[in-house]
């Protein structure tokens, strides 16, 4: 078979809920993936930053292996010797008390809504289904219905509806607008510290600062959704940490399932997190042994290897050469470690035909909200590699 084989199965018998790039891939090692007639790609997405530690890194998939050979799935009926031994290491790596295994980012942002709800009305007592969550516009927080309920991207409402109330949106970056729109009622605020989907949006320093600040005057959670910018996607272990900001709950994804099997979480601190009874919440596969097995070694890839450093220094470096790249088309580059975002001009005609050039030229990314490149590729990333393919995106970018 060929790939336009593939290609043609996919649409043909698949719904077309994506617009992918028509590059089939059979094989990947680290940062590299193979097409079906074996043509090599430097992977530049990342799996919109679930492959951090790279594609199949030997250590996972051999805690994957040998998992597979012991148990794979319990359900929460019962333990397993792998579920207690993650909740260990996550507090160990990131401070917080507890720990809530799901499967999916959504799922864990699903997780934390219900959780500071229940917060909102057994600790800071406002009344029975009356609780409000702040968002920011532009976020991504996933797919479901009560999550595309806040979403400010028509297409992702248009025909969804109707939708969960109990949610308001207020301009990302403005620290004051969210302060005017607490109320009360308000018992979380719900952010991303980067916004990825929205096209690497960076918000102005020290903005999560005065989040943080605020909402601990006000009795309010501070909820931080790092499933894309954790685990050392932005050169710390996660992006609230660049302005020393804990927040009081993390949801982590993605990368957590070290590209290998869905793995997400919520963590906060016992008075938060402990506030969940049996029955209130759950998940078949969610901290399966499986799963739990394959992030343990996911968390020890980004530790031992020092991946959120590795992320800094290239990250840096590697942004810093894009910014030299002379380019009418680019109005901007911007990001934090290896999150990058290249903003194109609108004339420029959309980022789409600039990552295909890109694809012809053996380098995968994808355009994020039509007039960005997103540059994300595995932390694992060295200095030739990037250095190899500056050229070919310098070539790209100028284009007529
Ligand atoms: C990808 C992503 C999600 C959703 O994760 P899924 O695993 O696709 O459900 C939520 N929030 C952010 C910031 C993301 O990047």
């Amino acid at each position: 078979m060929h790939a336009t084989d593939f290609v043609e199965l996919e649409e043909a018998y698949g719904a077309h809920n994506y617009h992918p790039l028509d590059v089939v891939i059979d094989r990947a090692e680290g940062v590299w993936v193979w097409d079906v007639e074996g043509r090599r790609y430097l992977d530049m997405l990342s799996a919109y930053s679930a492959l951090n530690q790279g594609h199949r890194h030997p250590a996972i998939i051999q805690a994957l292996l040998d998992q597979a050979g012991r148990v794979t799935l319990t359900s929460r009926a019962f333990r397993n010797d792998q579920l207690g031994l993650l909740y260990q290491e996550l507090n160990a790596l990131t401070g917080y008390d507890l720990a809530l295994p799901m499967n999916t980012g959504a799922e864990a942002v699903e997780t934390a809504i219900k959780l500071a709800r229940k917060w909102g009305y057994e600790v800071k007592g406002i009344p029975r289904h009356e609780a409000e969550i702040i968002v920011a516009s532009g976020n991504f927080h996933g797919r479901t219905v009560s999550i595309v309920s806040f979403s400010t991207e028509p297409q992702y409402r248009d025909d969804f509806g109707p939708f969960t109330p109990g949610f308001t949106v207020v301009p990302y970056g403005d620290a004051a607008a969210l302060e005017a729109a607490i109320t009360p009622h308000t018992c979380a605020v719900l952010l991303e510290p980067i916004q990825g989907e929205a096209g690497v949006v960076v918000p102005p320093a020290g903005y999560l600062q005065t989040v943080r600040e605020i909402t601990q005057q006000r009795q309010v959670l501070f909820m931080a959704d790092e499933i894309q910018t954790g685990l050392g996607r932005t050169g710390r272990l996660f992006c609230c940490d660049h302005e020393g900001v804990r927040p009081d709950v993390m949801i982590l994804g993605k990368a957590l399932g070290g590209g290998v099997y869905p793995v997400s979480a919520v963590l906060a601190d016992r008075p938060v997190l402990g506030l969940f009874r049996p029955g209130d919440h759950g998940s078949t596969f969610g901290g399966n042994p499986l799963g739990a097995a394959v992030a343990r070694a996911a968390l020890r890839v980004l530790r031992d290897e020092r991946l959120a450093e590795n992320a800094l220094s290239e990250g840096e470096y590697f942004q810093e050469r894009l910014a030299e790249i002379p380019s009418r088309h680019v109005s901007e580059v911007r990001g934090k470690g290896l999150l990058i975002g290249v903003e194109l001009k609108p004339e420029a005609g959309g980022a789409r035909r600039f990552c295909e050039a890109l694809r012809q030229r053996g380098v995968l990314c994808k355009e994020t909200h039509q007039h960005v490149i997103r540059f994300a590729p595995p932390l694992i990333v060295d200095r030739p590699t990037l250095d190899g393919v500056l050229p070919l995106i310098a070539e790209v970018l100028a284009l007529p």
